[in-house]
């Protein structure tokens, strides 16, 4: 997951035109593929580990170039020791780094932190806001950890599209766009109301598991059919 200052997936060239088509599946064939992935999955649930919504904000920051499994080593001594954000908050940076240390990015991270810890003491009461502007008002929160937060913790039909999920909806066909940032943007009109609340973790789990980076496993995708690198077939077709 990343931070607003993370750059998004390069995009296939071939999609840069201004007439490039936004998805090669139709709506039936994209009722279908989200579908399918419920089917295998009714009731989805996130790697990240968290008790509430403070924790599950530090956990996705600290998310960013990180597997949740590592940050699921590291994040319960920091929680025993900062339950909350003015428990965060009278933690120095330094010792905010010694329970990160082991995060790609720990040094950076420990700011945002400290920074975020204080933003939400000083303005917020402790609280997470659950407003798109103003998480992404806080320290270290970008549009995508305030979606995934929103998602998450506050029930919201919001899609977050972080490297998974943009590799999947490029791959099969079922959102196009130049990087995640516009896949994000153009994915809501095109998913069905109500796969909304779950497609998220749909598509993330479908492309860490499923249509991974190097060796997407074609042979044991259940939207292989609709799969535009995996039938073969032709847009819309
Ligand atoms: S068929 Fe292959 S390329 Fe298509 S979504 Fe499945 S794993 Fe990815």
């Amino acid at each position: 997951m990343n931070t607003k200052n993370q750059r998004y997936d390069s995009a296939p060239r071939r999609q840069n035109t201004r007439d490039a088509p936004v998805s090669l599946l139709n709506e039936a064939q994209r009722f279908e593929f989200m579908n399918i992935l419920r089917s295998h999955n009714p009731s989805p649930q996130p790697e990240l580990k968290f008790r509430n919504p403070f924790e599950l904000l530090c956990a996705v920051l600290l998310s960013a170039q990180c597997t949740d499994a590592a940050v699921n080593k590291a994040t319960p001594a920091l929680f025993a020791a900062a339950p909350d954000a003015q428990a965060l908050c009278a933690l120095s940076t330094e010792q905010i780094a010694s329970y990160i240390r082991s995060l790609g990015l720990w040094q950076a991270k420990s700011r945002y932190l400290k920074e975020l810890a204080v933003t939400l003491s000083r303005d917020f009461k402790g609280a997470v806001p659950a407003d798109f502007d103003l998480l992404t008002s806080l320290p270290g929160v970008g549009p995508k950890t305030a979606l995934v937060v929103l998602n998450v913790a506050f029930g919201r039909d919001t899609i977050a599209v972080d490297t998974h999920i943009f590799r999947l909806c490029q791959r099969s066909g079922l959102c196009l766009g130049k990087n995640a940032l516009q896949v994000q943007q153009r994915l809501p009109a095109l998913i069905d109301d109500e796969f909304k609340r779950h497609a998220h973790h749909w598509l993330l789990l479908h492309g860490r598991y499923v249509c991974k980076a190097r060796t997407p496993d074609c042979a044991h995708c259940a939207v292989k059919s609709l799969c535009v690198t995996g039938s073969g077939r032709t847009a819309h077709s």
